[in-house]
């Protein structure tokens, strides 16, 4: 005897979709939390293997295809295999790693220059659980050498720091970590790999906050890191127990903008070599960091880790300007620009600045800004894709306000 099913069962019911006939040129959405199987053999079969989908929180296609996209682009000439994680935020991305790769008596070399909230968690929360973290002048190769021990579990480096551009000397770094049994971890944020890639120079691992220049669009949150397969599954096994899974949304945006990252990144750099060289001999200005920059500790080394495209060397689109008169001058020339917008974050199509001491480094008293190398009046500049004729003529006639207040 037939039954007919009631009207919710039917609205539960509906038929699939027709197949397309063709590929999507962009990739699919998959907004689905969970997959259906024909047997409980299929799913127990992906759970085992891991390949193929079955818990959104464990992989989805978008969020995949997203990782796998910045895995062919850091991993372009590198001599083995790199795969990708994608997760949350550049955090979610760089605190699961550290949970991955330490434990309770392991030890950390890490940049003393590095982003606030990684600083702030391996000098906190990490420390709490027993990460014990020596931070180091990282351009000071003996320092780094003496500072690091046979249980020394891996060295945190960024490859351009916040806000003044100081460039690690990558290849370095990895001779001393492996001489040591110790991983090379790379926070490649403010390059991109438009300008280095990291894994090609020796490092094991190669962490994005995707926010920034991967998006590229101030309208996408995530992460990412890629390196050997090996070293990729335990960084995945563990972000599957923390859960900072990447949302297919913000995925598809993530995965769209790293169609634009070399036009965009390289604009951006050769903007910020023209506008650091134009702003550096104003006369309110004491001081201009940008690896362009002949007198800048990083610019020989630019020259160096950075162009492995042959492209030209691309100095990064990040230039900090630090005026004459202290920690108010440095407020005052934020406040009088009109083109670039007092914003958090970096790396997207508008031009960003902040006053360093008021805001990402608002914690550290002048003293401690100064032993950081940062001076209390500096003001960072992320470069975005103005006409940097436009840029240079505001921030020229912020400057000259600035003598003159
Ligand atoms: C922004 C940033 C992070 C953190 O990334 P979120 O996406 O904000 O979590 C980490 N490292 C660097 C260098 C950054 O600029």
């Amino acid at each position: 005897m037939s039954h007919e099913h009631g009207e919710n069962t039917r609205a539960l019911r509906l038929p699939a979709p027709p197949a397309p006939v063709g590929d999507p040129l962009r990739i699919p959405v998959h907004r689905s939390t969970t997959y259906a199987f024909a047997t409980s053999q299929e799913y127990a079969d992906v759970l085992d293997s891991g390949d193929g989908y079955s818990y959104a929180r464990i992989d989805t296609p978008t969020a995949e295809a997203f990782a796998h996209a910045v895995a062919a682009l850091e991993g372009h000439g590198v001599d083995h295999d790199v795969r990708g994680q994608a997760f949350a935020s550049g955090m979610a991305a760089i605190s699961t790693t550290l949970l991955a790769l330490t434990g309770a008596g392991a030890h950390v070399v890490a940049a003393v220059s590095i982003y606030g909230n990684t600083y702030s968690l391996l000098d906190g929360l990490l420390r709490r659980f027993g990460v014990h973290t020596d931070f180091v002048d990282i351009t000071d190769l003996d320092a780094v050498r003496a500072t690091v021990r046979p249980d020394t579990a891996l060295i945190f480096t960024e490859t351009l720091s916040n806000p003044t551009m100081v460039v690690s000397d990558l290849p370095a770094l990895a001779g001393i970590a492996h001489d040591a049994g110790a991983l090379l971890v790379v926070d490649s944020t403010f390059a991109s790999p438009a300008v280095c890639r990291p894994l090609a120079l020796g490092a094991d691992l190669v962490l994005h906050s995707a926010t920034k220049y991967l998006g590229g669009h101030s309208d996408a949150t995530g992460g990412v890191v890629v390196g050997r397969p090996e070293l990729v599954g335990r960084v995945r096994s563990a972000r599957v127990d923390l859960g900072p899974c990447l949302s297919p949304d913000e995925a598809f945006l993530l995965h769209r903008g790293l169609e634009t990252l070399p036009l965009r990144v390289a604009r951006q750099c050769a903007s910020a070599s023209e506008f650091a060289a134009a702003v550096r001999d104003h006369p309110a200005v004491a001081r201009v960091d940008h690896p362009s920059l002949p007198d800048h500790q990083g610019h020989a080394l630019a020259g160096k880790l950075f162009d492995a495209d042959g492209h030209g060397t691309r100095y990064g689109a990040v230039v900090t300007v630090t005026p004459h008169g202290g920690r108010s001058a440095g407020m005052a020339l934020a406040d009088h620009l009109h083109v670039a917008t007092i914003a958090a974050s970096l790396g997207g199509t508008h031009t960003l600045v902040g006053h360093v001491g008021s805001t990402t480094h608002r914690q550290m008293p002048d003293a401690a800004l100064s032993e950081a190398g940062i001076d209390p009046a500096a003001v960072r500049f992320s470069i975005g894709l103005e006409d940097p004729a436009d840029l240079i003529a505001d921030t020229l006639a912020a400057l000259d306000q600035c003598g003159t207040a």
